[in-house]
């Protein structure tokens, strides 16, 4: 087992020059607190940026700050002032950010931004290479770092690659926005896991791989080339025994050891008992909707001016990003409206508005947590919100109530909290009515729920579920690459064809022989085709048969005058040495006039889709609809058939971007065990790429070589990547 290399942009570590040379002191925030076990377990290394552009660091300490950091195995990638303008408040802040939160107007598209990003990721990826070899676990995390996943994997292949994104993944509609989407979706597709924290960005991820590079998604399964790539939801929790301890080491603090903003709340508390603290905190950001919520909160004692006096916002921004301008402009507009209201509304003995513009100290946030009896988070857009996760884990007594945005990543797994629409203001209002008059019962018993999950799914699970399924995938693909036909497989199998007296050949033909075309009837076979199946077909000892879906008039042109065997319509015709076809199965058709209405009515209301009306079947193509509304369709169409043709001993097989309705005594696995009957055949190859050529793999004999085309699930023995390597291995068949 090799090391662990994390990559974040920010190092876990804070760095201060002063006379004394280099101090270098652990962070405490989220992330360095989950990867903590990962990170001090064994042997690892964290990758990062320090905190210090090249020009803060002065030449003579550069080597110094190198080993201040490995004390920690850390290792730096050095940036300068320019580059950080670039590709993190340029690229990551000024156009992934406002982009990824929906943010269209704030989106700045800055070819200039985008280069240094893409330099900056390669020098990220730079020194991954240099620091790894294959053995090596590599987790990169977040925003900043979407290309690097393909950089590694690029001088790296055999390296596993976990990526996880901490922000939200937009929809589909706002991601193609962006001018380099490809090369954005490329950059992170050289992982082998990659984790979101809900699964609708999982979904919006998805939908964007399928639409933009047109690349097969089965479930939550990415196939690109020969690589599988996962794709899953991990919701990130926090360090709940800090919060925990920390909440009953205040509870037990005597009174004069309280911090001067305790004793503020706790003067507050006593003047006024019958008020009410609201807490809002967050990093002073657009996304987290601040102007919003004291625009409601202005309209809430409007509404109920019974509650003026009688509540109080805590409001705790954090500085954040202030060099970007839109960032600037939001701190006037937060200013301007907290001095406006508090103007306005105030009285001798009451200011509406606290507001603190400023990072606190981890003991006062706990004072403000723990004092509060409302946690009103509204953020408009917001990947996890950790806070709303922080406030329940520190109400030790299990009172307070969480007032939380529907739009945060948190809400998905906090269910038993206030949820609201943070642009309705009208549902704000009574919401926190509801809060302020809530029964404490019923806010223990909230909290217990909410207590018992964060307790259990905490950071460090977050972070170990992630590497345990990064460890998954590799054994997934190691075993699937057991099967890919190899050197010696590929040896073994032309050998037992050279040796055998006897031999059977069933092929597919589309998605096998031949690519797919947009339009079927395209995909004809071409001169390099009919050579080795000429040369197959005339073989001593061997009986080729082709075996399809088609109808039987196409294979009669393409293939009848070279007297090739062939099975057509999944089974129901047969064609020997160049005769007429004949029916190999009895079977009925009085069904299709009840069913092609229903196809008909899907052609209608999908576009790009067809229907294929065969002799005893009838398909529904959607290879030239829109990926994700033709499967969308197809599933639907799916539910619709199966419950008209239960009683009518039809079925509905699932192929490759088409859905046949067929009788269900007919399919390939039951045509070809006909044919295998007829001689004592010593050799028995079968080959296809779809679900009905999984009847044929589950049906032969278990002495059968199948092999299925392409790394879909299979009930075949071995898989070949595609028609170009099914073409060459049948030719060794031939020398
Ligand atoms: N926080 C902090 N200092 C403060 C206020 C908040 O370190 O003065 C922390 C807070 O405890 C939480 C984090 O900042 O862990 C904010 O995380 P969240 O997911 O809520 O929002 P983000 O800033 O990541 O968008």
């Amino acid at each position: 087992m090799g090391k662990t290399i994390i990559i974040s942009n920010r190092l876990p570590v804070q760095l201060q020059i002063s006379e004394g040379g280099i101090v270098a002191t652990p962070s405490v925030g989220g992330l360095a607190t989950g990867m903590k076990s990962i990170h001090s377990s064994g042997d690892s290394l964290w990758i990062g940026w320090s905190g210090l552009t090249d020009e803060d660091i002065p030449k003579k300490l550069d080597k110094e700050i190198d080993k201040a950091l490995t004390k920690h195995n850390c290792l730096k990638v050095g940036l300068s002032q320019k580059e950080m303008e670039g590709f993190y408040f340029g690229f990551s802040n000024r156009t992934i950010w406002p982009l990824f939160h929906y943010f269209l107007e704030y989106t700045e598209f800055e070819l200039s931004f985008w280069n240094t990003y893409k330099s900056v990721n390669q020098k990220f990826a730079d020194a991954i290479i240099e620091n790894s070899d294959d053995n090596d676990i590599i987790w990169v995390h977040d925003y900043q770092l979407m290309l690097v996943p393909q950089m590694v994997k690029e001088k790296r292949p055999n390296a596993t690659i976990g990526f996880f994104l901490h922000i939200p993944f937009p929809s589909y509609e706002i991601f193609r926005t962006m001018p380099w989407r490809e090369e954005v979706l490329s950059g992170l597709l050289g992982a082998d896991l990659i984790g979101f924290h809900t699964y609708d960005y999982e979904r919006h991820f998805l939908s964007s791989v399928r639409r933009l590079l047109g690349l097969e998604v089965s479930f939550n399964d990415i196939t690109l080339g020969n690589r599988m790539i996962k794709v899953d939801s991990f919701p990130m929790g926090i360090d709940y025994q800090k919060f925990k301890q920390a909440a009953e080491a205040h509870d037990a603090l005597p009174e004069e050891k309280r911090s001067i903003l305790q004793k503020r709340l706790d003067d507050h508390k006593k003047s006024a008992p019958d008020t009410k603290l609201i807490l809002s905190i967050d990093r002073l950001d657009y996304s987290k909707g601040i102007a919003k919520r004291i625009y409601a909160f202005e309209y809430f004692l409007n509404k109920y001016p019974e509650y003026k006096e009688k509540v109080r916002l805590v409001i705790l921004a954090v500085p954040s990003r202030s060099n970007v301008p839109q960032y600037k402009l939001l701190k006037k507009e937060i200013d301007e409206l907290v001095g406006r209201i508090n103007g306005e509304l105030s009285t001798v003995s009451w200011t509406p508005i606290w507001y603190f513009y400023r990072s606190m100290p981890f003991k006062n946030l706990i004072d403000l947590y723990t004092s509060c009896d409302i946690a009103w988070l509204t953020p408009l857009r917001d990947g996890m919100n950790l806070v709303a996760k922080e406030y329940i884990a520190t109400r030790i007594d299990r009172t307070g109530v969480l007032i939380l945005s529907e739009m945060a990543g948190s809400a998905y797994e906090m269910n038993e909290a206030l949820l609201i629409n943070p642009n309705n203001f009208e549902h704000q209002a009574e919401t926190l009515k509801k809060a302020i008059t809530m029964p404490k019962k019923e806010q223990m018993a909230r909290n217990m729920f909410l207590q018992t999950r964060l307790e259990r799914y905490n950071v460090e699970v977050w972070a170990q579920e992630f590497m345990t399924a990064l460890n998954n995938q590799i054994k997934n693909n190691e075993a699937f690459v057991s099967r890919k036909i190899n050197t010696d497989i590929l040896q073994d199998i032309i050998d037992d064809y050279a040796s055998a007296k006897n031999r059977l050949i069933f092929l597919d033909y589309d998605g096998t022989l031949a690519d797919f075309h947009n339009d079927p009837q395209k995909a004809s076979p071409d001169e390099e085709l009919y050579d080795i199946l000429d040369h197959l077909h005339n073989q001593k000892n061997t009986t080729l048969f082709l075996i399809s879906g088609r109808d039987k008039q196409t294979f009669s042109k393409w293939f009848l005058h070279k007297k090739y065997n062939m099975i057509v319509e999944h089974g129901v015709w047969i064609s020997r040495n160049g005769k007429e076809f004949s029916l190999l199965e009895k079977v009925k058709s009085d069904w299709m006039a009840k069913i092609m209405p229903v196809l008909e009515s899907f052609v209608d209301r999908t576009p790009g889709s067809f229907v294929e009306e065969k002799n005893y079947s009838l398909a529904w193509h959607y290879r030239n609809t829109d990926p994700d509304f033709g499967e969308k369709r197809a599933t639907e169409l799916n539910t619709v058939l199966t419950s008209l043709t239960s009683n009518d001993s039809l079925s509905v097989l699932n192929g490759n971007k088409v859905m046949e309705v067929k009788s269900s005594n007919v399919n390939k696995g039951r045509a070809a065990v006909r044919v295998l009957g007829e001689s004592d055949f010593d050799f028995v190859f079968a080959m296809g790429d779809d679900w009905t050529d999984e009847y044929m793999f589950e049906e032969l004999p278990k002495s059968t070589i199948s092999v299925k085309v392409g790394r879909q699930k299979t009930q075949a023995k071995y898989f070949i990547e595609n028609t170009k390597n099914v073409r060459e291995l049948l030719k060794k068949f031939i020398d």
